[in-house]
């Protein structure tokens, strides 16, 4: 039975830590605002704390005098295959992990990481939306999600090394910096990969890319699945052991950042002396240490906006680079939505929700918040530095059919810089 699965998963999870997060809520339901879901909706059933209910019931009936009293009467009822069904449609489909509910809580209570767990229960349990299990499967086999086996990879780089003039170094040995793509920039902005490309060339950045770390992405850690996460980590830090370099460089993947930069530190041995960090912050530090110059006003018309990432920026903590550079790019146009920074409202398309289609119609419920950000500032252009988000974006302007223009922030630095 996969209730039985979720459970014995959920209790083998529920240590200390996450007792005493469960034990810390009051349900004061201060959370479902800060829900992009929620606030869209108005639905109860996407209130952070609601997505966490699962954990807590089982956390309960198992380790409380009060729970166990509760089921015994017939107060609370135990969790059945029902359950399971109609919470893996809204963990997956209703929740980008973006924890932004996790800041307004006055308990201090991780939500974020509740979620990532009540997602593995599912995992575990094999009650994960079919289009997400496609995308991991194809990850598994293939090595990517979207379909970069060695053969598309070497012929889409030699493409973009054509049609953009830039030199892509592959598999060198001994050089400082590993780069690694996610597919969505690889199939969908290949533009992207020449831009990085060429701001790396001018900054003298010694690097390389690597033919067994090609992906940056990590579908595993969307499913919430622990195994299959450390595989895809696994074949990152392989390519880099293998060519030697003292440095990761995470392009624009803002959940491939996170299970790389944090979360592999608690899955598995991450080999040492290898930085990993992400390349809005190598942007930021080439600007101020002068390593590359930029057009002063390069992208100065109408009004210039910036999408502050879940993972790259509330996470990451990359929120001055991206201002820096900006400054310099659109001096008069650029201007902050409200609210921005840590507290920004994400795009509704990260932690997989994109690549179920049975979301579609909550992930476009959800960009409305967007929308209505940028048109309370009159914005004509939004930036980014994450490609899951700009895929969001791009297809929701669509979708919409917004006169608003979409920009990668890498791709805007490449662009305006002085030669
Ligand atoms: S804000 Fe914190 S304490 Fe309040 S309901 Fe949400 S998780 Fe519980
Ligand atoms: S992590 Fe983000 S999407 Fe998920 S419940 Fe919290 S606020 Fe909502």
């Amino acid at each position: 039975m996969e209730s039985q699965i979720v459970l014995d998963t959920f209790i083998k999870e529920t240590g200390g830590y996450v007792a005493s997060q469960l034990e810390a809520c009051t349900r004061c339901g201060m959370c479902a605002e800060a829900c992009h879901f929620y606030q869209a909706t108005g639905n109860p059933e996407y209130a952070p704390v609601w997505k966490i209910e699962l954990l807590k019931r089982a956390y309960e009936q198992r380790f409380t005098l009060v729970g166990k009293a509760k089921l015994l009467l017939g107060i609370d009822k135990s969790i059945t295959d029902t359950d399971i069904a109609d919470f893996s449609k809204i963990v997956y489909e209703a929740c980008t992990m973006c924890n932004k509910c996790s800041m307004v809580c006055p308990m201090g209570i991780q939500l974020g990481p509740l979620i990532h767990e009540v997602r593995s229960g599912f995992s575990e349990a094999g009650v994960v939306p079919a289009d997400l299990m496609a995308a991991v499967e194809k990850q598994v086999e293939e090595g990517s999600p979207l379909g970069v086996t060695d053969d598309v990879y070497e012929s889409r780089l030699e493409w973009v090394a054509d049609e953009w003039e830039v030199e892509l170094p592959m598999d060198v040995k001994g050089a400082d910096t590993l780069v690694i793509f996610s597919s969505i920039e690889i199939m969908k902005f290949p533009e992207n990969i020449a831009a990085i490309a060429k701001i790396l060339n001018a900054a003298g950045e010694n690097w390389t890319l690597s033919k067994k770390a090609r992906e940056v992405v990590n579908f595993g850690f969307y499913e919430g699945n622990e195994e299959r996460t450390i595989m895809f980590l696994q074949r990152v830090f392989d390519g880099a052991i293998e060519l030697g370099v003292k440095k990761i460089v995470v392009t624009e993947c803002g959940h491939a950042y996170d299970a790389l930069r944090w979360t592999s530190y608690n899955l598995m041995d991450v080999p040492k002396g290898i930085e990993i960090t992400h390349i809005v912050g190598l942007i930021g530090d080439y600007l101020r240490t002068g390593k590359i110059k930029l057009k002063e006003g390069a992208f100065n018309d109408g009004v210039v906006t910036f999408h502050d990432a879940c993972k790259i920026q509330r996470r990451g903590g990359h929120i001055k680079e991206p201002r820096e550079i900006l400054h310099v790019l659109s001096p008069d146009a650029f201007k902050e939505m409200s609210p921005s920074h840590e507290e920004s409202i994400c795009c509704g398309g990260g932690g997989g929700v994109i690549a179920i289609k049975e979301a579609d119609p909550i992930r476009y419920a959800a960009f409305g918040l967007k929308i209505d950000q940028m048109e309370k500032i009159g914005a004509t252009t939004v930036v980014m530095s994450c490609s899951n988000c700009r895929l969001q974006f791009t297809d929701c302007v669509q979708h919409f059919n917004l006169d608003v223009k979409v920009a990668g922030l890498s791709q805007m630095v490449a662009d305006a810089l002085v030669e």
